[in-house]
C-alpha cells in the first residue's frame, strides 16, 4: 500500500508533452495591463497521438522597455550565472576586458553577493567598445540589487532596491493527476499553486476532491526586471472547475487595508470550516488517490476521512475552536479534538506529535497547525484519520452546509463591483480563448 503511493508520486504527471502552434485571437491592444498570455489545454484525442493531452504554451511579450540599451556606443551584456562557473569565466562571457573589475569584486565590501554566483541567476553589464567595465548589475535576492559602477576614482559598490514592474499573468491548466502536475505543465510556480488550494479551501478538498478533467484559469501578480522574473506575488482573480462545479474568486483589499477572497457577487469565500485538515503541498499533493484501511475488524466501522501523507505532514484546525482532547486514545493512536462553535467538534488520529504547547482548553484559529501526521494506533501506514463531528456523532463533513464569513461591506460594494467585473472579464477572454484555439 505504502510503496504504491510512493509510485504514485513519483511518476511523472505528463508523459508526452507536444507543443502546437496556435493563432491567438487575443486583442492585447485593448488589455493594456497584460504583458503575457499563457494557455494550457486539453485537446480531444487524435489518432496518431496514444496519449490525449496536448500541452499549448505561448507567451505573448509586449516590448520590454526595460530591455537593456544600446547608448553612444556603450554595451549592456547579459549573462546567466553557469553550475561551477568563475567569476573570471562570467565576466570573459560579458565581454568584459578588464583587470581591475576583478580583482574589485573578489574583495569589495559591498559586492560580497556576487561572490556566491547562484546558478541561474542573470548578470548584466556594460562596457564601452574596448571591453572596460562601466556598470554591472546583479540580482542577489527579490528585493535588493548589487550595483557596481565606474567612477573617476575607481569603482563603486552599492546595494539598491531592485527597480520592479508588475506584469499580470493569466494561465488556465487542465488537471491530470494532482493540482502539481497540471501547475508544473503551465509553468506556474509552487507559490502560485498552494495559494489556488487555499482560497478555495472551504470549498474544495484538494487531497481528495481533485478530478480528472478539474480545470482552472488564474490571474496572478509578476515582478519583473529587465524582462528576469523576480518573484511572484498574489493571486488576483481565479476560477476553479471541480467536478463539474465553477468556482470563481476575486481578492479584494478594502481602504483599511484588508484583503481576502470574494465571489464575484461579493460573498466571502473563507468559510468557517476548511475541507481538508491537511496542508497542501508538494508531497501531499501526490497522494490525491491515496486509501488507507484499517488492520483490525472491529475498528472497521470507520466514519471518518483517511489522507495518507508522510510522517511529519503538517495539520491544521479546520475551524476556529479549543482543544477539547490531547492524547492516547486506543486505536486512535495520538489524537487529538477540538470543539468548535454550536454542536461541531473535529478528530484527528493517528499523529506522529502535536504542536508545542497545545494543552485541553488551548485556543485555535482556523489554519493553525495543530499536530504532524503518524501511524499510531491501528494504522498500516502513516495517515491523517479525520472525523467531523455534529453533537459527537462522526458526519460527512461535504455534506453539511457551512456557515460563511462576512460578505464585502456596503460601503466597499461599489469598488468591489468594479474591481471584480475587470477581472471576470480577463478569466472569460482566457477561457474563451483556450476553447476556441485548439483544433
Ligand atoms: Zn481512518
Amino acid at each position: 500500500m505504502r510503496n504504491n503511493e510512493i509510485g504514485i508520486l513519483a511518476q511523472k504527471p505528463f508523459l508526452q508533452e507536444r507543443k502546437l502552434s496556435l493563432h491567438w485571437l487575443v486583442a492585447i491592444s485593448s488589455l493594456p495591463l497584460f504583458g503575457i498570455v499563457a494557455a494550457f489545454g486539453i485537446a480531444p484525442e487524435t489518432q496518431t497521438s496514444q496519449i490525449p493531452v496536448h500541452t499549448v504554451i505561448e507567451n505573448l511579450q509586449l516590448p520590454s522597455a526595460a530591455t537593456p540599451s544600446n547608448i553612444a556606443g556603450n554595451f549592456w551584456h547579459e549573462e546567466r550565472i553557469q553550475r561551477g562557473d568563475t567569476m573570471s569565466a562570467l565576466l570573459d562571457r560579458l565581454d568584459v576586458n578588464d583587470g581591475d573589475i576583478a580583482g574589485f569584486l573578489q574583495s569589495a565590501k559591498g559586492s560580497k553577493s556576487l561572490r556566491q554566483l547562484i546558478p541561474g541567476r542573470i548578470v548584466h553589464a556594460q562596457t564601452d567598445s574596448e571591453g572596460n567595465l562601466l556598470a554591472l548589475q546583479y540580482i542577489s535576492s527579490s528585493e535588493s540589487m548589487l550595483k557596481v559602477e565606474k567612477q573617476a576614482d575607481g569603482f563603486k559598490a552599492s546595494d539598491e532596491a531592485v527597480p520592479l514592474e508588475t506584469r499580470l499573468m493569466m494561465k488556465s491548466a487542465g488537471i491530470k493527476s494532482s493540482l502539481f502536475g497540471a501547475t508544473d505543465a503551465a509553468n506556474i510556480p509552487d507559490n502560485i499553486a498552494t495559494q489556488i488550494a487555499d482560497i478555495f479551501s472551504s470549498d474544495i478538498d484538494f487531497h481528495r476532491g481533485l478530478q480528472k478533467g478539474d480545470k482552472f484559469t488564474i490571474v496572478y501578480e509578476s515582478f519583473y526586471n529587465k524582462g528576469e522574473l523576480v518573484k511572484t506575488g498574489r493571486v488576483l482573480a481565479a476560477e476553479f472547475t471541480n467536478n463539474g462545479k465553477n468556482y470563481r474568486a476575486v481578492y479584494f483589499q478594502d481602504r483599511e487595508g484588508r484583503g481576502g477572497y470574494y465571489t464575484p457577487e461579493g460573498k466571502n469565500l473563507r468559510k468557517a470550516f476548511l475541507r481538508s485538515p491537511l496542508e497542501f503541498s508538494r508531497i501531499t499533493s501526490g497522494f490525491t488517490n491515496a486509501r488507507f484501511h484499517p488492520v483490525l475488524k472491529k475498528w472497521r466501522a470507520h466514519k471518518g476521512v483517511d489522507y495518507g501523507a508522510p510522517t511529519g505532514t503538517r495539520v491544521k484546525a479546520v475551524a476556529d475552536g479549543a482543544i477539547a482532547f490531547v492524547g492516547k486514545q486506543g486505536g486512535y493512536g495520538n489524537l487529538l479534538i477540538l470543539q468548535h462553535q454550536g454542536q461541531y467538534s473535529s478528530a484527528y488520529g493517528h499523529l506522529s506529535a502535536f504542536a508545542r504547547g497545545l494543552h485541553k482548553g488551548s485556543k485555535v484559529n482556523q489554519g493553525d497547525i495543530i499536530a504532524y501526521v503518524g501511524m499510531t494506533g491501528l494504522a498500516t501506514g502513516p495517515h491523517l484519520h479525520y472525523e467531523f463531528r455534529v453533537a459527537g456523532v462522526q458526519r460527512n463533513p461535504s455534506s453539511i452546509a457551512m456557515p460563511t464569513a462576512f460578505p464585502i461591506a456596503a460601503q466597499y460594494k461599489a469598488d468591489f463591483n468594479k474591481m471584480a467585473e475587470n477581472l471576470a472579464m480577463r478569466l472569460n477572454l482566457l477561457k474563451n480563448t483556450n476553447l476556441a484555439s485548439l483544433d
